[in-house]
């Protein structure tokens, strides 16, 4: 009886703190981060605030976000979705920076974020040589269309229309996973960038998340292209399309048609090449198809932003 007893005692003293996620209930600021993360892999971060900050900037790889604050209970908290490209990211130690308005004053916070390794397996394809050496004279198209990519790629748009989980572009199975290492003929390729859902031609492909559509495109490599911004410096691509639905500058909602799958660009069959970018790091977006804020915040570390 004693340990019951205990017990009851010790869950009431519990459940305040566990009961709402956006944890408040101290006073001032505070960040919510992972500690450790892995290569690639998505992570939450989130600041709450006992009073309305004016505003809240958060720095990670030369890439600024604005947060969008909600109100919770007698606080307020924002959240922000971040990674690392496998591909250009190497393990090790990083800093995020938070810098922020409140009480009519501006405070900074550091805080150090670990990359650990992560292993992605490998593919070894043979293709015919004209699809892994582009001819000479796409040369210049093919830059042009990387500067563009990279352009919309490491666009931050103030607005924050994502919410968790994210939506599987089509229901189909996945046929190749984020972060493969491709050898094409011998020769080490980029690493894949995105994830690969099987399709069959005309498949209607959904929009993973809410947000502007900012590029309706046929790019050599990837086809028919679908971009769409949801802000806060997360966009989400969906290649080798058949046939559009959309048009640039329109907003779709989370769920809708945005095209029919394809195999156009250089695809070597019919399917939905899906990615998927937060503050221009391409990341593995599995995680996010069954993800949730408080299971993404869980084993964080809180510290103060004012200290
Ligand atoms: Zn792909």
């Amino acid at each position: 009886m004693g340990h019951a007893f205990k017990r009851s005692v010790l869950v009431l003293f519990l459940l305040p703190f566990c009961i709402c996620a956006p944890a408040f209930g101290a006073a001032g600021a505070h960040v919510f981060y992972p500690e450790t993360v892995s290569l690639g892999q998505p992570f939450m971060i989130e600041i709450v605030s006992d009073e309305e900050p004016s505003g809240a900037i958060v720095t990670w790889f030369g890439k600024s976000a604005p947060m969008q604050f909600s109100r919770a209970g007698n606080g307020y908290f924002a959240r922000l979705l971040l990674g690392s490209y496998m591909k250009t990211i190497k393990p090790g130690t990083y800093p995020l920076d938070i810098k922020m308005a409140r009480s009519e004053r501006i405070v900074r916070k550091r805080v150090m974020i670990t990359i650990a390794p992560k292993q992605y397996a490998e593919d070894r394809l043979s293709l015919p040589e004209a699809m892994v050496t582009p001819p000479k004279k796409m040369q210049k198209r093919i830059l042009q269309e990387q500067r563009m990519m990279k352009h919309i790629r490491e666009t931050v748009s103030p607005f924050g229309f994502w919410k968790l989980p994210i939506r599987r572009p089509v229901s189909s199975a996945v046929s190749s996973t984020y972060g493969r290492r491709r050898i094409l003929n011998g020769i080490p390729k980029s690493p894949h960038a995105g994830i690969d859902f099987r399709a069959a031609m005309g498949t209607p492909v959904i929009a993973a998340l809410t947000g502007r559509v900012v590029a309706t495109k046929d790019l050599y490599y990837s086809g028919l292209t679908v971009c769409v911004d949801s802000g806060q410096g997360i966009l989400s691509y969906y290649y080798h399309l058949s046939e559009f639905n959309v048009r640039e500058g329109q907003l779709v909602e989370q769920g809708s048609v945005l095209a029919k799958s394809g195999m156009s660009g250089r695809s070597t069959g019919p399917h939905l090449h899906f990615g998927f970018s937060l503050l221009g790091q391409y990341v593995d977006a599995d995680s996010l198809f069954e993800a949730n804020p408080s299971d993404m915040l869980k084993n964080t570390k809180m510290v103060p932003i004012d200290d």
